[in-house]
């Protein structure tokens, strides 16, 4: 099969981290601005960051609508930390009214795992990756507090759920891109290989 396209969302966050990732993971990996760039990709990567301005500037760059159309038509994606709210239906923080795109029926706490000083690494089993434990890094990490019977979570710590699946949507609360283990983008790059197969028979 040729080489998926994944895209990363480039308006704010670790982008730049993203791409070596994804790059090390057999995609072609590229930046996503606009709605005719994500039209082009076969995945999307959208990378921490803060989610309040992430969608802000989604709204402003008229990527939400595309954003939530491609998501909702199948197209796989992956959200870290702050794209892990952004892939949330429902998320808990009284202070914003800030939107999503959605795609995993789900309820998630912003910043659950505390203040940025608080910020941690630890090991994580992850269901679906062989082998040692992936290196999470939380970085003011968000939770997710309920699933919806259609999401399938992969990946608790201390008893908080910090990975979750449905259908074509990956999400997790740490950050994968920071360390040298590919195996999170491994594990969604085979997820766009899988989708754009099964669209092309
Ligand atoms: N706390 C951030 C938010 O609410 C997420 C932090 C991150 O992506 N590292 O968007």
């Amino acid at each position: 099969m040729t080489t998926p396209v994944v895209g990363v969302l480039a308006l704010q966050g670790d982008v730049r981290e993203h791409l070596i990732a994804l790059a090390s993971a057999d995609a072609l990996a590229r930046p996503v601005r606009r709605p005719e760039e994500l039209a082009e990709v076969d995945g999307l990567v959208i990378p921490g960051g803060e989610s309040t301005t992430i969608s802000k500037l989604a709204a402003l760059f008229g990527l939400l609508e595309p954003l939530r159309a491609r998501v909702r038509a199948g197209m796989p994606v992956y959200g870290t930390c702050a794209g892990m709210i952004m892939l949330a239906d429902k998320i808990l923080d009284p202070r914003s009214e800030q939107e999503t795109v959605g795609g995993i029926d789900m309820i998630v706490r912003r910043n659950a795992f505390g203040r940025q000083n608080e910020s941690f690494e630890a090991a994580v089993d992850i269901a679906g990756i062989e082998g040692a434990p992936v290196e999470g890094v939380f970085i003011r990490a968000p939770w997710v507090e309920s699933v919806g019977a259609s999401a399938e979570v992969l990946a608790e710590h201390e008893g908080h759920i910090v990975a979750v699946r449905q259908g074509n949507a990956l999400a997790t609360s740490f950050h994968p891109e920071l360390t040298g283990d590919h195996r999170m983008h491994e594990l969604f790059v085979g997820m766009v290989r899988e989708n754009a197969a099964a669209g092309s028979l």
